[in-house]
């Protein structure tokens, strides 16, 4: 609708403009020209932005032929611009724009759209630019057409959305994407060499404990102070960046490699070593220190960050600031497909539990069986529980195949009476972890696991290592407790190997020590061996309890703890984890 009227609108009258007197032929021409003048100016001016036609005579400087107000008005004034060289037409000579007109007459592309600005560093506008080629006229062969839209509102409203989004809006320093610029711009840079940067993670120990018990407030002026000490430590030319909650990151300049980033975390330790004030409180704040170099090894700048946060981990553990080593990623790597399917395989009940005799060394015939999860993957093959219960007990998947194994165990156990038509003279040994104790309601498992199988307590076994106790002795009594109140049996499995205070032995209700494999295994060429186990032997007697020797691989390791007084033993020599039939059929033809 808009374009036909546009078109209808002013078709001149020829007759009315050709002055009377002249010959037709002579006098056409030159109003001809002066109607088509009119004609394409009242098109310029009719258009809602800037525009104008630009013509460039043979070996003469190129000029503006026609142009409409918004394009006078861009150079700042209203005044005529039509005649005027292109490089004396402001905003045309002194940015990029003109640049990109003169090439484009004197190549011969139709048309060329770009982005450009006028130049001005202060109070610039921006335009999407757009050239299209005309045809000859007049005897000039080259001629354009330019038509420019403001864009500067838009830009501005983009950059600083830009600059928001790459700040962090409490302590003012740049964000982790931000931060992540920074490094790629110098992984990208044609000069960049390995070991001439590095980035250093700080992350704040305690600061959720400070947020917990001060309130949300005082944790925000503890991360304020925090990031002013961090940033008193840099070097003129090292970025501060605020990249999680806790965490820092600085991106620094390295002159005699990877000291100059332990340097900077003593410096950093050292700032810290003066508590901080909060709301009238002193209050002392350590942290962890993990770094990463630039090589040329990564792409991605995400990927330094989180090396330096691998290193960062291990920090926490060790106490001291850390470099990044590339193996730690792969084990990491390979832990988190671990994770994903182990997962997987217990939502498929694809995992399954493997039987280990438990005998009465002075009659050599079997008490019980200890279960012991097994995963055989489709792929990989067997994958060993030293593998896989870790990081089940980091995922917490820990608790549904905890939970899997009790009711499992104890289901096999109640499926082998029925099978052979009598309440078997057996027990089940089921391993807890440490992680189960602290976060699952394990009265509840076992409850259910007793109900659904219709076991009797007294015929299960619950063995906890001494880190299960050790983390949360209250909670680990109110477990062993409830667990007394079902009748089942408590041992504990690796003796020997944590930190268990005999005054816990004493007073938990624990039937049975397991002495760790590792004092087994040597214990025939190993005198102190002996004596530990000689040691646990007769505290296990003074306490009342039983004993299992774990790892027995040989017949003269066997008599050897019999003799010694050991009332249980488990190990290859008297076989090996057996499948479920396996195991009753051991049983079958030993206690027969
Ligand atoms: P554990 O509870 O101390 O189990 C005994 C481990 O010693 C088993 O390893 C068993 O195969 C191995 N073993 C037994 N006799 C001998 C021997 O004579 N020589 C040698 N070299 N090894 C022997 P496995 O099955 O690889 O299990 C390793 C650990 O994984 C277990 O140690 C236990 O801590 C954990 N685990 C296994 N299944 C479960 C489970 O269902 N839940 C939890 N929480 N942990 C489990
Ligand atoms: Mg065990
Ligand atoms: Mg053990």
């Amino acid at each position: 609708m808009q374009a036909a009227s546009t078109r209808r609108r002013k078709k001149p009258p020829l007759a009315a403009v050709v002055p009377k007197g002249a010959s037709p032929a002579s006098r056409r021409a030159p109003v001809l020209e002066e109607v088509i003048d009119n004609v394409r100016q009242d098109y310029l001016d009719a258009l809602p932005i800037a525009a104008a036609v630009i013509a460039a005579p043979e070996s003469q400087p190129a000029f503006v032929d026609a142009a409409n107000a918004h394009f006078r008005r861009i150079g700042g004034s209203d005044k005529e611009t039509c005649g005027t060289r292109i490089d004396r037409v402001p905003f045309l000579q002194a940015g990029p724009i003109g640049c990109a007109l003169t090439n484009f007459l004197n190549g011969e592309t139709a048309a060329h759209e770009f982005e450009g600005h006028d130049g001005q560093t202060i109070g610039g506008r921006h335009f999407t630019v757009r050239l299209a080629r005309l045809g000859p006229r007049l005897g000039i062969a080259k001629r354009c057409l330019i038509s420019m839209i403001d864009k500067t509102a838009q830009v501005e409203t983009e950059k600083s959305l830009r600059a928001e989004m790459l700040r962090d809006t409490l302590t003012g320093l740049p964000n982790r994407l931000a931060f992540n610029e920074r490094v790629e711009e110098i992984l990208e840079h044609p000069n960049f060499h390995e070991g001439t940067h590095a980035v250093v993670v700080v992350d704040m120990t305690r600061f959720s404990r400070v947020n917990e018990c001060m309130g949300a407030l005082a944790g925000d002026e503890l991360l304020i102070t925090f990031a002013r000490r961090l940033f008193s430590t840099l070097r003129a030319g090292d970025v501060l960046a605020r990249t999680g909650g806790d965490e820092f990151g600085i991106l620094m300049r390295l002159e005699r490699g990877i000291d100059d980033a332990l340097e900077l975390a003593e410096r950093i330790k050292s700032v810290l070593a003066t508590p901080f004030r909060l709301s009238e409180m002193e209050i002392r704040v350590d942290c962890s220190v993990g770094c990463a170099l630039l090589t040329q090894c990564v792409e991605l700048s995400e990927e330094v960050l989180r090396n330096a946060q691998f290193a960062l981990k291990r920090s926490k553990q060790t106490g001291r600031a850390q470099i990044y080593e590339p193996t730690q990623a792969q084990a990491a790597r390979h832990r988190f497909s671990i994770e994903t399917e182990l997962r997987r395989a217990i939502e498929a009940n694809q995992l399954t539990l493997a039987f280990q005799p438990l005998i009465d060394l002075p009659t050599g015939t079997v008490s019980g069986f200890e279960a012991l999860a097994r995963w055989d993957h489709e792929e990989r093959g067997p994958i060993s529980p030293v593998e896989f219960i870790p990081v089940a007990e980091e995922s917490g998947l820990i608790v549904s195949l905890g939970r899997w194994a009790l009711n499992a165990a104890a289901q096999t156990l109640a499926d082998w009476d029925k099978e052979v038509g009598k309440k078997l003279p057996l027990y089940v040994a089921v391993n807890l972890s440490a992680i189960q104790i602290a976060r699952d309601d394990m009265s509840a498992a076992v409850g259910n696991a007793l109900k659904s199988s219709g076991l009797e307590g007294r015929r299960l076994t619950l063995e906890l290592t001494e880190s299960a106790i050790i983390q949360d002795p209250l909670r680990a009594t109110k477990v062993l407790e409830a667990l007394k109140a079902f009748d089942a049996r408590v041992a504990m499995d690796d003796f020997g190997t944590g930190y268990t205070s005999l005054s816990y032995l004493q007073r938990l209700p624990i039937d049975v020590l397991k002495i760790d494999r590792s004092f087994v295994t040597g214990m025939l060429a190993d005198r102190d061996s002996v004596a530990i186990i000689r040691a646990v032997l007769s505290l296990a007697d003074a306490l009342g309890m039983a004993t299992t020797a774990e790892g027995i691989e040989s017949e003269e390791l066997a008599k050897a703890l019999t003799e010694l007084g050991c009332s249980h033993g488990q190990g290859f020599f008297f076989a090996k984890p057996l499948h479920a039939q396996a195991a009753l059929a051991y049983w079958l033809a030993r206690n027969a």
